[in-house]
C-alpha cells in the first residue's frame, strides 16, 4: 500500500505537475536528464526544478528496487564500494547515516563521480546530483534512497531508520550495477 500510493499518488503527480511546469517554456522540447543540467535555483523555476527531480528520482526508485533484491552486489560494483568506502558494511553505515541524517524531505545517493569515482551525498526536497547548477556535489546517481515522509510513514510511521535498514533488503544490485557500467562509459 505504501508503494502503490507512493508510485499511482505522489510520482503520478510529479509528472503531471512537470507537464504542465514546462508547458510553453524552453524546457518542454528537451530530455529528462537536460531538463536537471540546466534547471537553476530561481524562484521562476521552482515548479520545474521539483517536478523534474521528483520524476527522475521516483524513476530510478523503482528500478532499484526488488522483491527478491538485498544481499550484496557482485563484480565491477562490489570492487568500487570496496574501493571507495572500505567494505560493504562501511558503505552501509555511511549510506545509511546520509539518510538518516536528512532534515525534513530529501534523498539519499550512491553516485559516480566525475573522477569515475564513487561518493555518498545527500540532496534536501526533489533536487539530485545531476542537477549541476544546484547540487552541491554532482555526479551520476546509481541507487536513491527517498526519505521523504510520504515514502515511509504509512508503515513505519516516525521510525525513519527501520525504514533505512529495511531498504537494503530490497536493493536490486543487478540495477545497481547495470547503472554503475553505463556510468563508468
Ligand atoms: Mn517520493
Amino acid at each position: 500500500m505504501t508503494m502503490e500510493i507512493h508510485h499511482d499518488r505522489h510520482h503520478a503527480g510529479y509528472v503531471k505537475n512537470l507537464n504542465a511546469a514546462v508547458k510553453e517554456t524552453a524546457y518542454a522540447s528537451m530530455e529528462l536528464e537536460d531538463i536537471l543540467m540546466r534547471i537553476g535555483s530561481g524562484d521562476n523555476e521552482k515548479g520545474i526544478r521539483n517536478n523534474a527531480g521528483g520524476h527522475w528520482n521516483h524513476s530510478l526508485f523503482w528500478q532499484v528496487m526488488s522483491p527478491s533484491g538485498g544481499g550484496t552486489p557482485s563484480g565491477a560494483v562490489a570492487n568500487a564500494i570496496n574501493t571507495a568506502f572500505g567494505s560493504h558494511d562501511a558503505f552501509k553505515e555511511q549510506f545509511s547515516t546520509a539518510a538518516k541524517t536528512v532534515f525534513g524531505s530529501g534523498w539519499a545517493w550512491l553516485c559516480v563521480g566525475a573522477d569515475k569515482k564513487l561518493f555518498i551525498t545527500a540532496t534536501p526536497n526533489q533536487d539530485n546530483p545531476l542537477m549541476t547548477q544546484i547540487a552541491k556535489k554532482t555526479g551520476t546517481p546509481i541507487l536513491g534512497l527517498d526519505v521523504w515522509e510520504h515514502a515511509y510513514y504509512l508503515k513505519y510511521q516516525n521510525k525513519r531508520p527501520d525504514y533505512v535498514g529495511n531498504f537494503f533488503n530490497v536493493i536490486n544490485w543487478k540495477e545497481v550495477a547495470a547503472r554503475y557500467e553505463k556510468a563508468m562509459g
